[in-house]
C-alpha cells in the first residue's frame, strides 16, 4: 500500500492526470483530502520506475508507504473519516449515533417495547442479541433466528435499522438477510475466520475489541475485514479487564482517543459492558462524546431486574431517556448533531 500526497494548492488537473495514470496502470486510487491536500492511497506497492514517473508528475508532493501494520484502517492510507452508512443511518459523521436495545431479544412484547423505548430516547439504530456468547453452556443462548426476526420487526415498527451479533462465519449470510449491520463481539475479536467472512459480506460491520486486546490488534483484526472487501467497519470500546473489580470492566477511554488519531474508522463506546453498573452510564456516556467517539452502543430493557441477561448493566426506559436528554448540549460543545 502507498500513497501518494499532493501540493497543498495542487489545482483538480493536476489530481486528475494523477489519478488516470493510476488506473491506466490498473490500481484503485482512494483519494482523500486534508486540510485541503489531496492525498491518494493506492492498495499496491508500484515498481520503481513507475513511482519515479508519479514523482516527476505536476503537482506531486511525494510517494510513501504506509508505515503502520495496520494498512487500509489507517490515516496514513485515508486522512479524511470513513462514514459507515447502517440502514440509512451514518455513523462517522458529524451527527453522533445512539445505538440502544437489549442485551438479548427474549420475547415479542420485549423487544417491541424496548424498540419503542429506543426510539424514544433519540436512538437511531436498534439493538439485540439473538445468538449469544455466554460463558456458562448453561445460559441463555439467545432466541435464535425467530428472535432475530423480532428484533427486525421490532426496528421496523419504530423505523430503525437493527444491529445483531454473528457468532459463527456460516452464519453471515444467513444473518445478513435480515440485520443492517453485523456485530463482531468482543470474545470473537480474532476469529479469524469470521472476521474474513464478514469481510465477503456487503453489510457493515460492527467489531468490538477483545477484553484483552491491544488497539494495535484491534485494528489488525479490522484490517481482516477491510482486506477482505468489506469497507464499512465500525470500532467499538466496550472495556478491557484490569485488577479493578468494581466495575465488570474499565473503560479504556484513551483508546478512543487515540484510535481516533490512529484510523479513519468510527470509533463508538459501550459503556454497559464496560462498567456492567447501570448507575455508571449515563456519565460515561457523556465522557465518550468528550474523547471524540461517534456514536454509542447501550443496553436497555423495559424491565432490567428481570432481564435474562446482562440486567445489572441495562438501563430501564426512563435511565435511557435522561440519557438522551443529557446528550445533545454535549454533543454541541464538541461541535456535533445529536
Ligand atoms: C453484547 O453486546 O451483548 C456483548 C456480548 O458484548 P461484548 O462482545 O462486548 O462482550
Ligand atoms: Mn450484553
Amino acid at each position: 500500500m502507498m500513497v501518494i500526497v499532493m501540493e497543498p494548492q495542487a489545482p483538480m488537473e493536476q489530481v486528475s492526470d494523477v489519478l488516470r495514470r493510476l488506473e491506466d496502470s490498473g490500481v484503485v486510487p482512494h483519494m482523500s483530502r486534508e486540510s485541503g491536500r489531496v492525498s491518494i492511497g493506492v492498495t499496491a506497492v508500484l515498481p520503481a520506475p513507475e513511482q519515479e514517473v508519479l514523482r516527476a508528475m505536476h503537482g506531486v508532493a511525494e510517494i510513501s508507504g504506509v508505515r503502520q501494520p495496520f494498512k487500509l484502517a489507517s490515516r496514513e492510507f485515508r486522512p479524511d473519516d470513513s462514514i459507515v452508512n447502517v440502514g440509512g443511518v451514518e455513523i462517522g459523521g458529524e451527527r453522533f449515533v445512539l445505538i440502544a436495545g437489549p442485551c438479548a431479544v427474549e420475547g415479542e412484547q420485549q423487544v417491541f417495547d424496548a424498540a419503542r423505548a429506543a426510539a424514544a430516547s433519540g436512538a437511531r439504530i436498534l439493538r439485540g442479541g439473538a445468538f449469544k456468547p455466554r460463558s456458562s453452556p448453561y445460559a441463555f443462548q439467545g432466541m435464535g433466528l425467530p428472535g432475530l426476526r423480532l428484533l427486525k420487526a421490532a426496528g421496523e415498527s419504530v423505523g430503525l435499522p437493527i444491529v445483531t451479533e454473528v457468532l459463527h462465519p456460516e452464519m453471515v449470510g444467513p444473518i445478513a438477510e435480515y440485520s443492517d449491520m453485523l456485530q463482531i463481539g468482543a470474545r470473537n475479536m480474532q476469529n479469524f475466520a469470521l472476521l474474513e467472512a464478514a469481510g465477503r459480506s456487503d453489510r457493515p460491520v460492527l467489531l468490538k475489541r477483545g477484553m484483552m486486546a491491544s488497539i494495535e490488534e484491534l485494528l489488525m483484526s479490522a484490517e481482516y475485514v477491510l482486506a477482505a472487501g468489506n469497507s464499512q467497519v465500525v470500532l467499538c470500546e466496550r472495556g478491557i479487564r484490569t485488577f479493578e473489580s468494581y466495575t465488570r470492566n474499565t473503560l479504556d477511554i484513551a483508546a478512543v482517543a487515540a484510535l481516533k488519531q490512529l484510523t479513519h474508522l468510527p470509533v463508538i463506546v459501550d459503556p454497559s459492558h464496560a462498567t456492567g453498573r447501570r448507575e455508571l452510564i449515563r456519565p460515561m456516556s457523556l465522557v465518550a462524546v468528550a474523547a471524540g467517539a461517534d456514536g454509542l452502543i447501550i443496553e436497555a430493557h423495559p424491565c432490567p431486574d428481570d432481564a435474562l441477561c446482562d440486567g445489572k448493566q441495562s438501563l430501564t426506559p426512563e435511565m435511557l431517556a435522561e440519557v438522551g436528554n443529557a446528550l445533545p448540549p454535549v454533543c454541541a460543545a464538541l461541535g456535533r448533531t445529536f
